[in-house]
């Protein structure tokens, strides 16, 4: 019979953040896949877990997948960690997880600390849906481009930015997103100087421009307030009918939404449209 691969959530700063489920199952399974070995075996001494770790990064992945599956097959129960947080969550361990699942092998979550679950937590932007995009590029052109793609967003943009990449990054919000855009800037969760900044993108530039930024951040942008009705409705109609591929059923409810009127008033005027053509 095969073993079990865990992917098991670790603290994001706070050690107190991992679950009694996380150090049994840990103290439990054979072998601990980890990014950084030696960063945790901090983790490991603090809760007395004496089991053996073996490195698991982006740069060893393909190769270290093949060995962990032929261990996992051999029957061993395996755990897979990153350095803090969810595994898999814009950290290594997607391709194991994928591998084990096409070779039928039991992969179970224990769950617990994500910094981007805990930044959405608090932040009181809307969560009930979100879109989340990683790490935004490093790359000026690059990260233009996704704000860009992203501007109208009508979801909270989640991501996660390095501290020295900050104050670029927010001149490209206020520029591509609008310098009233309201951001959640979260920074060192669960640690000693955990920040969370609610504020403009405009006015988040200025706070984080009066020094050198520190620590960890996940940043959120406000989805993008409601465009204002422009025209009449027929005007409306027209336009995303030439510049979309939508359905008529999917333009009417756009435009009805755009200018708060009746759906039932946007469809008669949608078929007197449609006469006309
Ligand atoms: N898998 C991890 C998780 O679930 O939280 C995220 C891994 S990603 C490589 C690391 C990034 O997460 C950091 O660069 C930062 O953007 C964010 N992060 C991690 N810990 C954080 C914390 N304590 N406070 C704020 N952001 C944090």
């Amino acid at each position: 019979m095969s073993g079990t691969l865990y992917v098991v959530a670790t603290p994001i700063g706070n050690l107190e953040d991992m679950t009694h489920r996380a150090v049994r199952v840990l103290q439990e399974v054979a072998l601990i896949a980890a990014e950084d070995t030696r960063h945790s075996r901090k983790l490991l001494d603090h809760y007395a877990i004496k089991t053996p770790l073996i490195s698991y990064h982006e740069h060893n992945e393909e190769a270290r997948a093949e060995q962990l599956l032929a261990r996992l097959q051999q029957g061993e129960s395996l755990a897979l960690i990153s350095d803090a947080g969810t595994p898999c969550i814009a950290d290594p361990g997607y391709r194991l997880v994928s591998r084990c699942r096409r070779a039928g092998i039991a992969v179970v979550a224990v769950p617990g600390p994500s910094a981007l679950v805990a930044a959405l937590s608090i932040a009181g932007l809307p969560t009930d849906a979100f879109r989340f995009i990683g790490f935004l590029p490093a790359k000026q052109q690059a990260r233009r481009r996704q704000l860009q793609q992203y501007a109208a967003e009508t979801q909270t943009l989640a991501c996660y930015e390095t501290p020295h990449r900050l104050q670029a990054a927010l001149v490209d919000i206020v520029e591509i997103c609008g310098a009233e855009r309201e951001l959640s800037i979260a920074r060192e969760l669960t640690k000693r100087h955990e920040e969370l900044f609610n504020g403009t993108a405009v006015a988040a530039f200025e706070h984080f421009s009066a020094g050198r930024v520190r620590g960890e951040l996940v940043l959120l942008i406000a989805p993008a307030p409601p465009e204002e009705p422009q025209g009449t409705v027929r005007e409306a109609l027209q336009k995303l009918r030439d510049e979309t591929d939508l359905s008529w059923k999917e333009i009417v409810k756009q435009v009805a939404r755009q200018f708060g009127v009746p759906g039932s008033e946007v469809y008669k005027e949608s078929l007197s449209l449609r006469q006309d053509d």
